[in-house]
């Protein structure tokens, strides 16, 4: 069993250069104007080691830039998104944190206290959905596996919910 828990061995996929190119070919094929702040909120989320969410990206969007506005910050995550750059992960009612897609596929477990999210991969969790799918003459497309915890340190907080 391959169990990896540390955030920086999930591996991205993809260089930045090459998400970025991609990006260009999505704009000009749906004939918009290019948006410098569409490619930093991109190479943001891409070089990000958190999943940060819309208020927290906008923050720091605004301290490069004084005229990045939230709506304009919530539209670009959408558009994003709709094209498959970065995907989101419902963590808890403040909303969706986002990472880039380009990451090797893999799990959450999420921290009821404190919101920390680890990422893990393992291949027995993968096989077994295989299965299920399979027994069932189904192809399996996509899953999504989220662990909602109280994590050591919250236990010790007694962060108990
Ligand atoms: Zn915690
Ligand atoms: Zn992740």
């Amino acid at each position: 069993m391959e169990l990896k828990l540390n955030n920086q061995e999930i591996k991205k996929v993809e260089s930045l250069n090459s998400v970025l190119s991609k990006l260009k070919q999505v704009v000009s094929a749906k004939k918009l104007k290019t948006s410098k702040q569409r490619e930093d909120i991109l190479s943001l989320i891409y070089n990000s080691k958190v999943h940060l969410n819309s208020e927290e990206i906008a923050a720091i969007m605004k301290k490069n830039n004084k005229d990045s506005s939230i709506s304009s910050v919530y539209r670009i995550l959408q558009f994003l998104e709709t094209y498959g750059f970065v995907t989101s992960i419902d963590v808890d009612k403040n909303g969706k944190r986002y990472e880039i897609a380009a990451k090797e596929h893999h799990y959450h477990i999420i921290c009821l206290g404190c919101g920390k999210i680890t990422e893990f991969i393992d291949d027995e969790i993968k096989d077994k959905q295989l299965q299920i799918a399979h027994s069932l003459q189904c192809q399996l497309v996509s899953d999504n596996l989220r662990l909602f915890v109280v994590c050591n340190k919250c236990q010790k907080e007694q962060k108990i919910y």
